[in-house]
């Protein structure tokens, strides 16, 4: 596919609208044609290279119908430009900064902002072998009145050596964290935490399951360590206050998945990131404005 390693070859390699365009129709028929009205695998090419007609339900479109470029008239290469900062920058990009470099407005970059995201979103498969989970607070000042409750809370699990994934938990209740983990870990795994009194009840669910007590400042014994998890924790602390220090509860999650991906694509390079991520926009379902401001 691509074959690019700096901005420079970025640029040279999509330098025109139409460059652009027909790679995004490379990406998305690579599978053989198709129409997005009705799934029909005969279609024909307007001569403009622009618009495309099904041979079944007669129905026009373009190759951005029915993915979450949706029917934007924004120019392909402007997509290009964006997804490339949004994939490739290390602590992520302000939709202001977003609206500068590719030469939009900002309502306009936070609708592009948030369509890439979107294919940023994580996996869903349960993760194996040894995992280490932990949560961590974002946000809000502990006080007296108000508890934690005005922080976010963060969970946070990884596989040793391979994916991670983090989502937002709606409070730390034993049956909170006990169905997160069910659901986002197979159950054969073996299960690392710290000494938090929800991880003990691991165990009795059938979870293998260590711990580590740092209330008594014990942060390694042998094997048993949160040291993977807890060090995406500091690199997200850094991109949360360093780039999304107005975050809004509403938004978190989109961000925790574009964090994440940086993190889990982090030995990839520049053209596999944009490869992937144009990929995914390519087989995503449409995904309505109102969808996302709602
Ligand atoms: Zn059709």
């Amino acid at each position: 596919m691509t074959n690019f390693k700096t901005l420079a070859e970025f640029i040279s390699h999509f330098h025109n609208e139409e460059v652009c365009r027909k790679h995004f129709e490379d990406v998305r028929f690579a599978g053989g044609d198709y129409c997005p009205h009705c799934k029909h695998n005969k279609i024909f090419r307007f001569k403009d290279g622009k618009r495309f007609r099904c041979d079944s339900c007669k129905r026009d479109f373009t190759v951005k119908t029915g993915t979450l470029f949706g029917e934007s008239k924004i120019p392909m290469q402007k997509w290009f430009i964006a997804i490339y900062l949004l994939t490739t920058s290390k602590k992520g990009v302000s939709s202001i900064y977003l609206s500068e470099q590719v030469g939009v407005t900002q309502k306009t970059a936070w609708f592009m902002d948030m369509r890439i995201r979107e294919a940023l979103k994580q996996n869903k498969g349960k993760l194996i072998g040894t995992v280490e989970i932990d949560e961590t607070y974002l946000g809000g000042k502990h006080n007296r009145k108000h508890g934690f409750s005005k922080k976010s809370a963060v969970m946070g699990m990884t596989e040793r050596g391979g994916k991670l994934r983090a989502f937002q938990i709606p409070d730390r209740q034993t049956h909170t964290v006990l169905n997160a983990v069910t659901k986002n870990v197979n159950p054969k795994a073996y299960l690392m935490t710290d000494d938090a009194g929800v991880y003990r009840k691991l165990v009795r669910i059938g979870f293998k399951h260590d711990s580590i007590k740092h209330s008594r400042k014990q942060y390694v014994r042998g094997n048993v360590h949160t040291n993977s998890i807890e060090s995406f924790w500091a690199l997200f602390k850094r991109n949360y206050h360093g780039t999304y220090h107005s975050m809004s509860k509403k938004h978190l999650q989109r961000y925790i998945d574009e964090i994440t991906f940086r993190f889990n694509n982090r030995q990839d390079s520049l053209a596999e990131k944009f490869d992937l991520v144009t990929l995914k926009i390519a087989k995503s379902d449409k995904l309505l404005y109102k969808q996302l401001t709602a």
